[in-house]
């Protein structure tokens, strides 16, 4: 008989795997199992276990749950081809109507939950432009993103940058909250990530970051491991693109503040920018 997890421990999964994306570690797989093994197991009691395996991986029932067949990954889809230039005084206007074909959209699952679409927010004339990986809840309420708590880290990295956030561009892979703030799903990403590369068109910055596995991969159009895709510009959509770490996964892992800042100062030295001088 199939169990499902309790709330507790599927949420102790979940940040778990989100910690290994973070760490570009994006290749999961379920053992199979041997159902003969299980029955002898069950069979003898006596048989030492391992002292501190969590308790659901030795209930049979656990076992069973794991012994799905693993649905084969979806191929990326290809990206739309880059639109024509737009001249900066349209850029507004051309980001409005995207905003404007987007409606109030039910396009992909993700309707079924959100408050409010998150569009984008920022300069359309900007040279840099971040790019995330959905909104949260704090997003979802306000119809903006990066308004949290991994926002306020995101608008400190713009400071240290010599930048203000209004001047640059900012905007995730989907637009809408996933559930629990969970990776959004290949046809969720598929669904929304072309309104972002018409983001992207309209406003073409000299600079993009990923900011994340997730983004990374959607702009990039490969699933790659994140520690192999930092440290190095990167094209796309005729834009450089730089990848650094989520600054959820910073607020978590603050040691790693420091490997973001080498990041960031590829993007300055695209956009030939020099950090403000401190005082
Ligand atoms: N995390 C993201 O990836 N995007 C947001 O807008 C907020 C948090």
């Amino acid at each position: 008989m199939a169990q499902s997890l309790d709330s507790a421990t599927r949420q102790a999964l979940t940040a778990r795997i989100r910690f290994y994306r973070d760490l570009g570690l994006t290749e999961f797989y379920r053992r199979p199992v041997d159902s003969a093994l299980l029955a002898r197991l069950a069979a003898q009691p006596d048989e030492p276990q391992p002292e501190a395996a969590p308790q659901i991986f030795h209930s049979p029932q656990a076992f069973h749950m794991e012994d799905q067949p693993i649905p084969p990954r979806k191929p990326f889809p290809s990206a739309p081809a880059i639109s024509d230039a737009v001249p900066a005084s349209d850029r507004a206007a051309a980001l409005q109507l995207i905003r404007d074909e987007i409606g109030d959209c039910t396009r992909c699952a993700l309707h079924k939950g959100r408050n409010k679409i998150v569009f984008g927010d920022g300069s359309p004339a900007a040279r840099l432009m971040f790019v995330g990986e959905g909104p949260g809840a704090d997003e979802d309420a306000q119809g903006l993103p990066f308004v949290g708590k991994a926002g306020q880290l995101l608008n400190n990295m713009i400071s240290a940058m010599g930048l203000r956030r209004e001047e640059v561009y900012i905007a995730n892979v989907v637009k809408c909250r996933p559930p629990g703030n969970r990776v959004p799903e290949p046809e969720e990403g598929a669904t929304c990530s072309p309104f972002l590369f018409r983001q992207i068109d309209v406003i073409r910055p000299e600079v993009l970051v990923a900011l994340g596995a997730t983004a990374a991969t959607w702009l990039l159009g490969a699933r790659q491991p994140l520690a192999g895709l930092r440290g190095r510009v990167h094209s796309v959509r005729g834009t450089k693109l730089i990848v650094t770490y989520h600054p959820a996964y910073l607020l978590r892992d603050p040691r790693q503040k420091k490997e973001a800042w080498a990041d960031l100062q590829i993007a300055m030295k695209e956009l030939g920018l020099k950090p403000p001088a401190k005082g």
